[in-house]
């Protein structure tokens, strides 16, 4: 199952036109009315990305933009009724992905949310595309399927590579066995599923300078796993 895709938008009326058109789109979605909840509700659910308005009750945003855009690699759609070239220029600058005027067009959106989609895929597979930590130190590598730690290509899985990919994208959130299976392993866990633990251990063997006490794969008890390395900013 994928992802809801979140709406931010404190107009209800026109939150609940997004989210049928979303959903006839086979789109699934979760909604936010207000900045503290929109931040909530992304750090919860990850979400696919993010329809946003910008004038919302409790703070802007702009701001929320780049709160997202720290928390993860969330695609952002910014919808607003701001329509100069200035500010526009200025939600690109905050990472938005796309920008569309009010009254936008339900339909219009749907479209636009395809295209900011199959781009991400397509980043996300590009020759460039490196998620760096901790200094580059511990190096993923999209395309080639490949983990660099001090600069040493290790081999993996691809199994594993998706588990790291997947954690180290949300530096310090933890994730459920759950919510690992469904998203690195792309089926629905069963409950009693320990594969998970068995591709973390062997993850530790590869990565960590001593398996048994951890710096990147932190086991959370009782809930999961969390990757605990720093993201480097581009
Ligand atoms: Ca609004």
């Amino acid at each position: 199952m994928l992802p809801p895709v979140l709406i931010v938008e404190d107009d209800t009326k026109l939150a609940r036109i997004v989210k049928a058109y979303l959903e006839g789109a086979d789109y699934r979605t979760t909604l936010a009315t207000t900045v503290s909840e929109a931040l909530q509700k992304a750090e919860a659910e990850l979400p696919l990305a993010v329809i946003l308005d910008l004038g919302l009750p409790d703070g802007s945003g702009e701001e929320l933009c780049q709160s997202l855009k720290e928390l993860g690699d969330f695609p952002v759609i910014m919808l607003t009724a701001k329509s100069s070239e200035e500010e526009r220029i200025a939600g690109f600058a905050l990472g938005a992905d796309d920008y569309m005027v009010k009254p936008a067009s339900p339909r219009e959106l749907v479209c636009r949310l395809r295209a900011v989609l199959k781009r991400y895929e397509r980043n996300t597979s590009a020759p460039d595309s490196l998620l760096s930590c901790n200094g580059g130190a511990l190096v993923l590598d999209s395309l080639r399927h490949q983990i660099a730690i001090e600069s040493h290509v290790i081999s993996v899985t691809p199994t594993e590579f998706k588990l790291l990919l997947t954690l180290a994208s949300f530096p310090g959130r933890t994730f459920t066995r759950d919510e690992l299976v469904s998203r690195a392993l792309g089926y629905q866990f069963d409950g009693y599923d320990r594969s998970i633990d068995a591709h973390i251990k062997n993850l530790r063997q590869k990565i960590e300078k001593d398996p048994r006490n951890p710096k990147y794969l932190k086991t959370v008890y009782g809930v999961g796993y969390l990757f605990a390395g720093e993201r480097d900013a581009l």
